[in-house]
């Protein structure tokens, strides 16, 4: 057996009980894990600090100096052996608690000494427990000390002496062991030198044991580029799997209706990032490969056109289109703003919801089949087994995160080959998320709003304020404005939610008094068919004030609508802080997102009200939401959270994400099955991991 595939308690100073807690505690299996577990920091031992510039932040130190004098304290348990030390820029007390004799026959008195230690403060005075004595016999010598890893570990594993410096031995036993042929290279060499990376031996070695800080950085590029490019080619090879198995509609022909609405009858002058996303779509679908792409585009960038330009290449091309969204409320809206633009066409657009008709149902349902309906606007209703299209072309799905990959499967059933989708979402995903988590997904984005629209005013208003803002909130209403107020609403508080959420209408209410005012009210729990009026009522403009829960998150256009009061701001995460203040602006009307509350503010909610206050770009938000919560935690990635790097931050390495993955892609088109000669020992290298199936698949 190799080095590296040795169980971990076979390495010298293991044993079966330290193994089976490196096992139990950070999943440490054999030697490669050991290897692979890279110290979370450095402590930089070429340095020599004065005892002066200690201070409640200093972590370990190293100082130069001498011992003036001992003494001992305590007796039998607590006994301890103090020791004074200087360094002509201050006096600290060094403390040991073990070993105190032999401590005090080997110390010396006033002769040189290099100390290493972690400074603490007791009574108001710093001291050093158990510091590392080194006698200085000539002058001081750091060299060769460079930086000194430390790793994370637990408390159980420091109770059994598995602390930071105990796994540093252990990582220095097997580095000393370890030869060049225990880790062959594996990124072909073409790739290493284009990207100037250290080998992997070096890199390994230099992780754990830097000599300096540049062959440290090397070691963390070489390392960082490696944990994504073989995450990268994971995701090529995956996709290139997909495309090789799935073969795609054409939409040769840009005819009839696509020149005709792109002439006559298209409402504004598209954006220009809506017309690259439009070209990007062409492309794919000409491609002869099924198309699988994801739209991401602010709120109130435009997207349901290029949709709608979308599913009319289809329709050209003699197939039928459907457009998928995630409430009767979102379907409905864009029925009503696609369908009488179209009707000029000729274009037979239909509606088909959980609320249908039987009777309308039957009819859709029969022309659909027929092929006499073009376009299908829906909900989830559209996925039911009785709804077949004569030939489906592409299928489009708004608001892609309240919809599973499982959904996206069913739409790719409703024809002979599955059909093109597109799936739009407003909730940016930061780019390096979009890069590794939906890595399979081609994704297009529109970066730039159509013109003339202000941006949302954003403040932050405390409880104390609520008179005022309610005085706004009348001018604006006598203004003509309509204005949400939402409160939070999750499950494990439910109750307590609902509660302020009513006590929030009554409030409301009695500030907003009928005649004079309307003030509507939605939230999750009530029946389907309440929700729907109230919010019918808010959108046709017969209310005013629309009191809800994050029901209405997603999508709705009411472009009266100029102020966003969202209760309890400080609940919400920042993705769904955007997407609420989304909801307004959407007019001509300068618009505002009102953020209240309560006194008392968490580090982090403070940070995400910042953000908030400060920017309005989607973009911006979403990597910041990356750095506040970190990746894991990012809507929608958790149930696919298979993303856990070791030391690549997907923050940070966005330029290393980049060149990793632009080297997997090049590799996997050049070479999908690894069969060249220089890809040899890449393939040794997967088929020994657990994807091996994925390598060894005939595809
Ligand atoms: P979202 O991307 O949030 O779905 P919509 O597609 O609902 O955005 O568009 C928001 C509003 O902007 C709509 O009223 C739409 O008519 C308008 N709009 C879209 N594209 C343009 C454009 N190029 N120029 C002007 N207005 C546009
Ligand atoms: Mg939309």
């Amino acid at each position: 057996m190799s080095l590296l595939q040795s169980p971990i308690e076979y390495l010298k100073g293991v044993g079966p009980q330290k193994g089976e807690l490196l096992r139990k505690q950070l999943e440490m299996h054999t030697c490669a894990d050991l290897l692979y577990y890279f110290p979370f920091r450095y402590i930089d031992r070429s340095q020599v600090h004065r005892i002066a510039d200690i201070n409640e932040h200093t972590q370990f130190i190293q100082l130069k100096g001498s011992i003036t004098g001992f003494k001992t304290l305590g007796e039998r348990r607590s006994k301890r052996l103090v020791a004074t030390f200087i360094d002509g820029s201050g006096m600290i007390d060094l403390i040991w608690f073990q070993g105190v004799e032999w401590m005090q026959k080997n110390l010396k008195a006033n002769v040189p000494y290099l100390l290493f230690g972690k400074p603490q403060i007791f009574n108001g005075k710093f001291n050093i427990h158990h510091p590392e004595m080194e006698m200085l016999l000539g002058e001081v010598s750091t060299e060769g000390k460079g930086l000194q890893p430390v790793y994370s570990t637990t408390e159980t594993l420091r109770k059994r002496y598995l602390d930071t410096k105990g796994i540093l031995k252990l990582t220095r036993t097997l580095c000393d062991q370890l030869k060049p042929s225990d880790v062959p290279e594996f990124i072909p060499s073409r790739i290493l030198q284009e990207h100037k990376l250290q080998g992997r031996f070096d890199a390994l070695a230099n992780i754990h044991f830097p000599k300096n800080e540049h062959l440290l950085a090397q070691a963390q590029q070489r390392l960082k580029f490696e944990e994504l490019f073989l995450l990268q080619l994971k995701l090529h090879k995956q996709k290139a799997i997909r495309l090789g198995n799935s073969r795609g509609y054409l939409f040769p022909e840009l005819g009839k209706y696509f020149h005709d609405f792109y002439q006559h009858h298209l409402p504004f002058k598209l954006t220009g990032a809506q017309e690259r996303v439009l070209k990007e779509i062409r492309r794919d679908t000409l491609s002869g490969k099924q198309m699988n792409r994801l739209l991401q585009g602010d709120v109130g960038s435009g997207k349901t056109m290029v949709a709608l330009i979308t599913m009319l290449m289809a329709l050209d091309n003699d197939f039928q289109a459907c457009l998928m969204a995630p409430t009767e409320i979102l379907a409905t809206q864009h029925y009503e703003s696609i369908a009488p633009l179209l009707q000029p066409l000729g274009i037979q657009v239909a509606l088909l919801t959980g609320n249908t008709k039987a009777a309308a149902r039957k009819m859709i349902l029969a022309n659909l089949a027929e092929g006499a309906i073009h376009i299908c606007i829906g909900t989830h209703a559209l996925l039911e087994d009785k709804v077949v299209f004569k030939n489906l072309g592409i299928a489009i799905i708004d608001e892609q995160h309240r919809f599973g990959v499982a959904q996206r499967a069913k739409l790719w059933a409703k024809n002979v080959q599955p059909p093109h989708v597109l799936v739009m979402t407003a909730t940016p995903i930061p780019r390096t998320l979009a890069m590794t988590t939906y890595g399979d997904l081609e994704v297009s984005i529109i970066d730039e709003l159509p013109p003339g629209r202000k941006p949302v005013k954003t403040v932050h208003r405390f409880e104390s304020s609520r008179t005022s803002v309610f005085n706004f909130m009348k001018q604006q209403i006598a203004e003509g404005r309509q204005i949400y107020v939402v409160y939070p609403l999750i499950e494990e508080s439910e109750e307590m939610d609902l509660k302020n959420l009513m006590h929030g209408f009554e409030a409301v209410s009695r500030f907003f008094p009928l005649p004079d005012y309307a003030v509507s009210i939605v939230h999750g729990k009530m029946p389907p068919a309440t929700k729907d009026y109230e919010m019918q009522r808010f959108v046709r403009g017969e209310t005013d004030i629309m009191v809800a829960t994050t029901v209405i998150e997603v999508g709705v256009n009411v472009p009266n609508a100029s102020v966003m009061v969202i209760e309890n701001s400080e609940r919400f995460g920042l993705a769904q802080l955007h997407q609420l203040r989304g909801r307004v602006g959407r007019g001509a009307d300068q618009s505002y997102c009102i953020l209240m509350t309560g006194e008392k503010l968490s580090h982090n909610s403070r940070n995400r009200i910042k953000v908030m206050c400060e920017t309005n770009d989607g973009f911006v938000i979403a990597e910041e939401d990356l750095r506040l919560r970190g990746p894991g935690e990012i809507d929608g990635t958790r149930q696919s959270g298979d993303v856990q790097l070791r030391l690549a931050d997907l923050v940070q390495d966005v330029a290393i994400l980049e060149a990793a993955r632009k080297a997997a892609s090049a590799l996997i088109e050049e070479d999908a099955l690894l069969e060249k000669p220089e890809h040899a020992a890449l393939k040794n290298f997967l088929m020994s991991k657990k994807e091996e199936t994925l390598w060894s698949k005939i595809s």
